[in-house]
């Protein structure tokens, strides 16, 4: 059975293999290359539909996707669902810079990074949140992760999401997270049911 992972991001099918590992016992997760949909949601979770339904609609094949990004609260959430382009570039340290700067004089630094994700066959439609809760750090370190990984310091932990290792990281992040919840509902409707 194929299941297509609504992104043309090769980095994130890997990533994704690796978080899901055993969950794709008896499916096989394949790349999406049909055309981008417009992402114009206004939550995690009607976006990450709205990429899943894109890539089931184009394979003719049942489809996961997910979106995902950082919500600050001392920003009333932001940069949240904008979390790529927070800055107006894709640029990683752009990003990260304006964070920062944006929380010069906060009375407190609480953060979760959100993942939505998304399972779309025919008209069955399911979607799930995970959240990774912690603190922006002051300043950016570790080299691992990307995105908003070297300014996010988990709770519980004393380094930065950038400074875990990537299966580390893989074990217990908001995609983790999500994707845990979601799996047995896609594995009930491709291989178990
Ligand atoms: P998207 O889900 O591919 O749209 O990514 C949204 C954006 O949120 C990314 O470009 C990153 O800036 C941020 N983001 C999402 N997940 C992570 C993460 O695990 N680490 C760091 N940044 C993340």
């Amino acid at each position: 059975m194929k299941l297509v992972l609504a992104t043309h991001n090769a980095h994130k099918v890997d990533e994704l293999r690796k978080i899901l590992g055993p969950a794709l016992e008896g499916i096989e997760l394949v790349g999406y290359d049909g055309p981008e949909p417009v992402e114009d949601g206004e939550t995690f979770e009607a976006n990450a539909l709205i990429k899943a339904r894109a890539a089931a609609a184009h394979s003719g094949l049942p489809a996961i996707a997910d979106d995902s990004g950082i919500a600050v609260a001392a920003l009333g959430g932001a940069p949240g669902i904008h979390s790529a382009r927070y800055a107006g570039t894709r640029v990683d340290a752009d990003n990260v810079a304006l964070l920062l700067q944006n929380l010069v004089g906060a009375s407190h630094r609480d953060a979760k990074f959100v993942c939505a994700a998304a399972f779309v066959h025919g008209s069955i439609e399911h979607v799930v949140r995970g959240e990774w809760h912690g603190t922006v750090l002051e300043q950016p370190v570790g080299p691992n992760g990307f995105g908003y990984d070297p300014v996010f310091k988990p709770a519980g932990l004393s380094v930065s999401s950038a400074e875990l290792r990537p299966d580390e990281k893989n074990a217990i992040s908001h995609r983790a997270i999500a994707f845990a919840e979601l799996m047995p509902f896609v594995r009930e409707q491709l291989v178990e049911g």
